[in-house]
């Protein structure tokens, strides 16, 4: 098998990696995200050292930072659409490493390239759909359907659809730029740190967060499942690295699907539909090499 090049290409930082597979890497390097040219230079020359000593490298993912354009026959196909990061609107990082390479690159976002390495090689094994969330700075899905990835008109952003309030959550407005209190502006990283004053990372084992955190999490799961259908639905991201979070959303879950689906029973327990997810950390990186391995564009 020939070498294959990983990028997973992230907001503040890129991560460079060359090998057989995602387990199999034989060398590694993170790169400071700042403009496109000088970023994506240092790329460059990290590959082309990794094929002076490892040998010819014969295709590149890369798992990015969206949005994307990924509409096939687009003559932007691979470009940023419109971002915030100074500089990133429209640059095409495919074509960049094409041109300065030589060798096939295949993009897709990140949440997408993490879902299609949970199908290769982790918890959605074996699955013909399957949804991946990462629950973190943002809250974001990739989504596989059919044994494809699902791109559409751009491409999903289910983190940031409406959700119900709970109960007794009427006071917090949010923080998305967009929608105030969607889900993304309800219970990403940064709205439990808005409104709690401190970091998930340092919020005790049965804090109210948690609560307000299955729900609403709870209630993506549902609108996952009742507009999706996928076989699994896993979740990722710094948030869920709470031990206890799953637990509460399979039980929040529970009730808010009030027996409506026999999705339990399909699934042979919901512990088994809604899990965690298997690339803690490298989701993006290990999406990286599936993409590559995928050839799918
Ligand atoms: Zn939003």
């Amino acid at each position: 098998m020939g070498l294959i090049g990983a990028v997973e290409a992230g907001g503040t930082k890129f991560i460079c990696a060359v090998g057989t597979a995602h387990d199999q890497i034989l060398a590694r390097e993170t790169i400071e995200t700042t403009n496109p040219e000088h970023t994506l230079a240092q790329c460059v020359a990290f590959f082309k050292k990794g094929a002076t000593e490892f040998g010819e490298i014969k295709k590149l993912g890369v798992a990015a930072f969206g949005p994307l354009d990924l509409k096939q026959g687009s003559p932007t196909y691979g470009a940023l659409l419109n971002t915030p990061k100074p500089g990133w609107s429209g640059f095409n990082m495919p074509k960049f490493f094409q041109e300065n390479l030589g060798f096939r690159c295949h993009i897709d976002t990140d949440v997408n390239a993490a879902v299609l390495a949970e199908v290769t090689w982790g918890a959605a094994q074996g699955c013909s759909s399957a949804v991946y969330v990462t629950i973190g700075t943002g809250i974001g899905a990739g989504v596989y359907l059919n044994g494809k990835l699902l791109h559409g008109l751009i491409h999903p952003e289910i983190g940031h659809i409406a959700v119900p309030r709970a109960e007794d959550d009427g006071v917090f407005a949010g923080v998305c730029p967009f929608h105030g209190d969607c889900l993304e502006g309800l219970a990403s990283g940064p709205a439990v740190q808005e409104r709690w004053g401190q970091g998930a990372a340092t919020l005790p084992q049965g804090h109210d967060a948690w609560k307000f955190e299955a729900y609403y999490l709870a209630q993506l799961c549902r609108t996952i499942t009742l507009a999706i259908s996928p076989e699994r639905i896993i979740l990722g991201g710094g948030l869920m690295a709470h031990q206890t979070l799953i637990r509460l959303v399979h039980f929040q879950f529970d009730r808010l699907l009030g027996d409506y689906l026999p999705v339990s029973e399909r699934a042979g327990g919901l512990e088994k539909y809604i899990v965690r997810e298997s690339f803690k950390g490298v989701s993006g990186l290990a999406g990286a090499f599936a993409l590559a391995g995928e050839a799918m564009i």
